[in-house]
């Protein structure tokens, strides 16, 4: 097929993640908060950035469907689980006002920011960006999107990931240090936030390491489940 373009390759295709209640949402971008839970943080030896929310971001090819079995991923011996809330953007804004923040929210979600561990705390021993350990396909595991016009904005509510049933993470949002408005607010400072653009808004602890056979089964009460499992490394 030719197109006006002419272009040499198909470009991928946007992902899109489902509704509940019908519809797909796509996917403009996908922002990360790291540090965002007191006991999380001091479970790597870190703290809550108090000044502002420390951001990090995962492309387009992160994105896979709550429910896939995903390959051991390459490079790392220490593939690790982070359980969080999603949020949906579902209007754009640039320098948005606390108070306006909530308004550009089109739903949330429960979702897994998988993680290579090992390169993560490499990179960051040596000050160097955290791409390898957090950005890397199918890294950004996403459930179905609840839209906050059916369950409102939760702020508080169990967060939860099991791994082959055994309870790892189980905090609850209200823990969270940065609140979602706080976090568009900051974000909006940043970048000129779009409709499909993702905030994965930290993980609780009780972050550890998984294996191939693995069943990682999360939920954020009153938002969604999530779920993957760990599949052998794949071919070359
Ligand atoms: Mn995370």
């Amino acid at each position: 097929m030719t197109t006006a373009l002419d272009l040499l390759f198909e470009p991928d295709a946007t992902p899109t993640l489902e509704v509940e209640g019908g519809g797909r949402v796509p996917v403009s971008r996908i922002f990360c908060v790291g540090r965002n839970y007191e006991a999380h943080a001091a479970e790597m030896g870190t703290q809550v950035d108090r000044e502002a929310p420390f951001w990090f971001t995962k492309s387009l090819h992160a994105i896979v469907e709550s429910g896939s079995s995903v390959a051991y991923p390459p490079g790392t011996g220490d593939y690790h689980h982070e359980i969080e809330l999603v949020v949906v953007l579902g209007h754009g804004g640039f320098q948005v006002p606390l108070d306006k923040a909530q308004e550009l929210i089109f739903g949330y979600a429960a979702g897994l920011d998988m993680t290579r561990r090992d390169l993560q705390l490499a990179s960051r021993a040596k000050g160097r960006p955290w791409d390898t350990g957090k950005d890397f396909e199918e890294s950004a595991v996403i459930g179905k999107v609840a839209p906050a016009a059916r369950i409102g904005h939760p702020a508080r509510g169990r967060i939860c990931l099991s791994v082959n049933g055994v309870v790892k993470q189980d905090a609850d949002l209200d823990h969270l240090a940065w609140k979602v408005p706080e976090l568009i607010a900051n974000l909006s400072t940043l970048y000129r936030l779009r409709p499909g653009d993702l905030i994965m808004t930290g993980t609780p602890a009780g972050v550890g390491p998984v294996v191939v056979g693995d069943r990682l089964e999360g939920e954020v009460n009153g938002v969604g489940a999530v779920s993957l499992s760990v599949s052998a490394a794949a071919e070359a």
